[in-house]
């Protein structure tokens, strides 16, 4: 029976274009709803007054997550979200997509006055976009936030969390309070843009999520020795650069011998020192970062990279340091939900591709809560966090749709 419904992308679309202006930059067509600011408080409260106006009563948990139910308040719900905050100048889908999909899905769900076994949910978690570090919002909502963190932690331009709260009349501590029990939850659902090319080149309206990758970066110190660029011979030189781009060279054949399709590994920010035109670079510090969807994998590139390091710092007379800055274990959809979305897209005549997700999202902090999935809509030329962000209406159309399904199947 739940075949006979189906989602208005008119509604949708509408939703998308109204909360896009909010926070709308006319000069650079960007969206401005960083976690936390003005525009993203006032988006919050537009999208509770959507709820209101079908009747249904949201509201904001202690950590800015907009909420809102339909149907019984005491079984396990349903969750179908994202977050409705951007990046400076993003796009009008990054997050809002997941949120606005979830609210289209409960108005056909109210206009049919279908029954529910079970209770479905729409949230909008607060901060995705890691203006503090971390996503404070789905962290709250899962019991994985520190209080001594929530008071401490400034942005890049030295601002404080919590003053931000406070400034929006909010109590930086009542985030604590946001936290869910598992029991109170049955499932997540989470329709996201997929901020790469791999869809739209597949020319696929759908990707189904099988797990977030994991993530692990290095700060890497590469140290041999100043001197003069005139009068020292090259093959008497203790150049740490060249050390960096021998190792730099490497990373296909360690990804090739060590890693998997998904792996990928990046060096995004170098620092040559002394840094000056006329003087062997005695020092080069720089970033590693490595990804990818098996945890073993993510081990083998991590010992690779060493020995790698190891041996080009021997045969370069450099010394070699590095410090884990962080670890990220790689994240698993639930096996069930992500054939159920397999088996529903087919249903529904969609094609679909089963992919790893290389970006991190709610969903990834949601898999430690409660079964979770996620469903991707092709990113056109793979572009993200840019006002040229851009999804087909007919790819959100399948994306909502599938969600619909998905819900009515698991709450139905
Ligand atoms: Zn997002």
């Amino acid at each position: 029976m739940s075949q006979t419904y189906s989602i208005n992308i008119h509604r949708l679309q509408a939703d998308l274009q109204n909360l896009a202006k909010i926070g709308f930059d006319h000069e650079t067509k960007g969206v401005n709803r960083i976690g936390f600011s003005r525009a993203d408080y006032e988006g919050r409260l537009w999208l509770m007054k959507q709820f209101k106006a079908l009747g249904l009563e949201p509201y904001m948990d202690g950590a800015a997550n907009v909420i809102c139910r339909l149907g019984d308040p005491d079984k396990p719900a349903v969750i179908m979200g994202s977050h409705t905050d951007s990046v400076p100048d993003g796009g009008m889908f990054d997050g809002a997509l997941g949120v606005l999909c979830g609210l289209e899905v409960m108005r056909v769900i109210k206009e049919h006055s279908i029954d529910l076994t079970y209770p479905i949910e729409v949230v909008s978690f607060s901060e995705e976009e890691g203006r503090f570090g971390g996503m404070f919002g789905v962290q709250s909502f899962c019991g994985q936030i520190d209080p001594a963190w929530i008071t401490s932690v400034q942005d890049t331009n030295g601002i404080y969390l919590k003053d931000e709260m406070q400034a929006l009349g909010l109590e930086p501590l009542d985030a604590l309070k946001a936290c869910r029990a598992p029991e109170t939850v049955k499932a997540y659902l989470e329709v996201h843009i997929e901020q790469g090319p791999v869809l739209e080149e597949m020319n696929c309206p759908i990707g189904v999520v099988e797990g977030i990758t994991g993530v692990f970066d290095w700060s890497v110190c590469l140290i041999g020795e100043a001197n003069h660029s005139g009068t020292t011979p090259m093959d008497k030189r203790r150049d740490a650069f060249m050390g960096l781009t021998k190792f730099a060279q490497q990373i296909p054949r360690i990804i090739e011998d060590h890693g998997s399709d998904i792996s990928r590994i990046t060096i995004g920010k170098v620092d040559v020192l002394p840094g000056f035109t006329h003087i062997v670079p005695g020092e080069v510090q720089f970033s590693l970062c490595v990804r990818d969807l098996d945890e073993g994998i993510m081990q083998n590139l991590a010992q690779a990279c060493r020995e790698v390091l190891s041996s080009i710092a021997r045969q370069d007379n450099l010394m070699f340091e590095y410090e884990e800055k962080s670890w990220l274990s790689p994240k698993h959809c639930d096996p069930e939900i992500v054939k159920l979305l397999g088996d529903q897209a087919k249903k529904l005549g969609y094609q679909c591709n089963f992919m790893p997700s290389g970006a991190g999202h709610d969903a990834q902090f949601m898999t430690d809560l409660t079964k979770t999935g996620m469903i991707f809509v092709p990113s056109i030329g793979g572009i993200s966090h840019s006002p040229k962000e851009l999804t087909k209406w007919p790819d959100i159309e399948k994306g909502a749709n599938l969600l619909l399904q998905a819900c009515l199947s698991l709450a139905a």
